[in-house]
């Protein structure tokens, strides 16, 4: 085994230990929660290795850097998930190699989501990028949609041809009456699904939970936590 392989297995080994954990102390089951390996800023090597340890749900956030790395890890079978703050003009590409999209946080974006899945002929899972603390008709710093805006976009979403609703998603906020205080947030978010659910009861995804505050998010719900740091190590400044 490569430095680099043992290194990635000992991370992978102590997330899913820390999953396993949060898990056990939520009274959930180990299967409820999917771990997607945030690979942004690491090479698809990287991703390789990843692949060779089990993993099988990855996520990027920069079109820039997605779009090579899945093609160079085409032949491998992997769910990507797409997480960044997405412009309109690289929807295309993005959904030339996208399963999901977890940051779909205005109508606009569904319009060019939906144009692009029906040329591609792909169907593309999208999940609503809450803004915790955004205000009414605002999106968040970090992206995402206001909480009353969700039920618009989801309906949208809904009703876009090539596009699939599956759920709901967020990043803990760092400003506003969420910051610091994960659990709470996630706790929200919960409630946004529950909400969500009773419309479109096959919209049953919640994304949220980083390696700072994964077991808030396991605690709360959360269905997908998104690990980046905890598994390839501190990125460098941009990412
Ligand atoms: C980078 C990133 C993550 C992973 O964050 P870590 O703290 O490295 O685990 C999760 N979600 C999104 C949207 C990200 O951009």
């Amino acid at each position: 085994m490569t430095d680099r392989k043992a290194q990635l297995a000992a991370n992978l080994a102590q997330v899913e230990e820390r999953i396993t954990s949060a898990c056990a102390a939520a009274g959930r089951k180990r299967e409820e929660v999917t771990l997607i390996v945030v690979t942004k800023t690491y090479p698809a090597s990287d991703v390789r290795i990843l692949h060779e340890l089990g993993v099988r749900h990855v996520a990027e956030n920069r079109d820039q850097d997605a779009a090579p790395k899945a093609t160079a890890c085409a032949d491998l079978s992997l769910t990507w998930h797409f997480v960044g703050q997405l412009q309109t003009n690289k929807v295309r590409s993005v959904t030339g190699y996208a399963d999901v999209v977890q940051s779909v946080d205005r109508i606009k974006l569904v319009t060019a989501l939906s144009a692009a899945a029906v040329r591609a002929e792909r169907e593309l899972g999208c999940l609503i990028q809450v803004a915790l603390d955004a205000e009414s008709g605002e999106r968040g710093e970090r992206g995402g949609v206001a909480p009353d805006g969700i039920e618009e976009l989801a309906a949208a979403v809904d009703a876009a041809d090539g596009l699939r609703l599956d759920g709901l998603m967020t990043v803990a906020p760092l400003a506003g009456p969420f910051a610091g205080r994960q659990r709470a947030a996630f706790d929200r978010l919960m409630e946004f699904s529950t909400r969500l659910r009773a419309a479109h009861p096959a919209a049953n995804m919640v994304s949220a939970g980083m390696s700072g505050d994964l077991e808030d998010a396991v605690a709360a719900g959360a269905t997908h936590v998104r690990v980046g740091t905890a598994v390839l190590g501190v990125r460098p400044a941009l990412g």
